[in-house]
């Protein structure tokens, strides 16, 4: 099993990356589809379905299909070009992507939101079709989108694609104990493995490279959200807190006033000021999932700005680390809310950030694996139930949460010498089963929980 750590953290646009920008990436794919194919198209139309349906609008699933076909993708998104290409679509009723004709679209009849019938492989289904001159469908793909922006067509789902292709690497880890087995007998670290399989896929200079951006990324998101105010879009009038906190924060800054439970507020913060962006349809890293981006940066960010002897140096390992319990909670369970709830978006990313900032405090392999254990086992079980389909309340706080959750874990794995209980892997199995028993209107469908308790919303 490999999953390389760029998978992981992807450079994309919020507020969601299974409803927004797995959908882009569905439809781009679906350009190379039609680009390969010999028939002549005159149109293109698609229809979203299960999860994707009922909080695709909150979650912005039509605007981003539709700039997907327009050509668009989550790494290179500008958010100005995609307003007026959007208005351009709008009038004209076309999308004019590279190396195709012009292509009759019309965003009102064209892309369908089908509240009845659930594609049967994943809960974040879609269709995409391309027509004829009489406007007759010659070209269908079905695509799923399952948690994190990763997308597979039916087929793929169904041979169990997902991560076997490329060369072999030095430590195939498929669980946590085969982790721990190989770092025991290579006497190395787990971001140290983790970087020999990145290598043997790629090259050390990217891995630097591309590290060094993620982190550029999530910060300059942390930067962004620090320092902007106003209200949230999607008509529940959330107002963004992010800087008003941080503005406190600072002005209290060694003013001897504040109690020693404060530090909570940075992390929150930090994490918070990530979200918010997201929401705003912000450029935000995957980590693994937009919704749960901002617990992992918030850590990392925490350590650098307030771990005494905490060095930039370190978060290549930091991210490595987190990327290979991602990577098993992937392979073993979900990261997504529309197939296991929460406790596989926030949960794991805590899980992720605890790992992460336990191996760049000097943990042992066993400690760093306690440390994910822990923060995952504390929220197995949570739901996702987003107020309005709108990737806010509860998960802008829940992600400052989180990242608390996550340094609470990191730090009593440290107290421990890595011996314990329970281990990660059977905690991993037990958010599996619970996400598999969970009912389906608290697996981001706004249909259950908070989206539908809260007065006037
Ligand atoms: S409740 Fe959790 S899983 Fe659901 S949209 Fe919010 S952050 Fe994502």
């Amino acid at each position: 099993m490999f999953l390389s750590i760029f998978d992981m953290f992807k450079v994309g646009v919020g507020p969601s990356s299974s409803h927004t920008m797995g959908p882009m990436v569905a439809a781009a794919r679906f350009l190379d589809l039609m680009r390969a194919s010999p028939f002549e198209f005159h149109g293109v139309r698609g229809s979203l379905h299960g999860s994707l349906a009922f909080t695709g609008v909150g979650h912005a699933t039509d605007r981003a299909t539709i700039l997907g076909l327009a050509g668009f993708s989550p790494d290179s998104y500008d958010h100005d070009k995609a307003e007026a290409e959007l208005a351009r679509i709008n009038a004209d009723k076309t999308v004019q992507p590279d190396s195709l004709p012009k292509l009759r679209f019309d965003p009102k009849q064209d892309l369908i939101f089908d509240y009845d019938q659930p594609l049967p492989g994943h809960a974040n289904g879609m269709v995409l079709m391309a027509t004829d001159a009489q406007g007759d469908v010659i070209l269908r793909q079905v695509y799923y989108s399952i948690g994190g922006g990763f997308v597979l067509t039916e087929e793929e789902l169904a041979n169990g694609k997902a991560t076997e292709e490329g060369a072999p690497v030095p430590y195939p880890f498929k669980s946590a104990a085969e982790m721990l087995e190989m770092a025991s007998a290579s006497g190395k670290s787990i971001a140290a493995m983790k970087r020999g399989n990145e290598v043997a896929r790629g090259c050390e200079m990217s891995l630097k490279t591309g590290t060094a951006r993620i982190w550029d990324v999530m910060n300059a998101c942390i930067e962004r959200g620090l320092h902007t105010d106003g209200i949230l879009p999607g008509g529940l009038s959330v107002r963004r807190r992010a800087k008003g906190i941080h503005d406190a924060l600072q002005a209290e800054r060694g003013m001897n006033l504040t109690a020693p439970h404060t530090i909570n507020d940075w992390m929150s913060v930090y994490a918070m000021a990530v979200n918010e962006e997201n929401a705003a349809g912000g450029q935000v890293v995957t980590a693994p999932t937009n919704g749960a981006a901002g617990v992992l940066p918030a850590v990392l960010r925490y350590y650098l700005d307030h771990v005494p002897g905490a060095a930039p140096s370190h978060v290549e390992d930091f991210l490595l680390t987190a990327a290979a319990i991602g990577g098993l909670v992937k392979y073993n369970a979900s990261i997504s809310g529309a197939e296991a709830g929460c406790q596989a978006e926030v949960g794991s990313a805590s899980a992720m950030a605890a790992a992460g900032l336990c191996s760049v405090m000097g943990g042992t392999p066993e400690q760093v694996e306690n440390a994910a254990e822990i923060a995952l086992e504390h929220h197995l079980g949570m739901t996702c139930d987003p107020i309005k389909g709108l990737v806010q309340v509860p998960c802008i706080e829940r992600n400052g949460l989180g990242a608390i959750k996550a340094v609470s874990a990191a730090s009593l794995a440290l107290r421990g010498d890595g011996k314990h209980l329970v281990p990660l892997d059977a905690v991993i199995e037990t958010m599996r089963q619970t996400g598999q028993d969970m009912h389906e209107k608290y697996k981001e469908t706004s249909l259950g929980g908070l989206a539908v308790n809260v007065p006037n919303c």
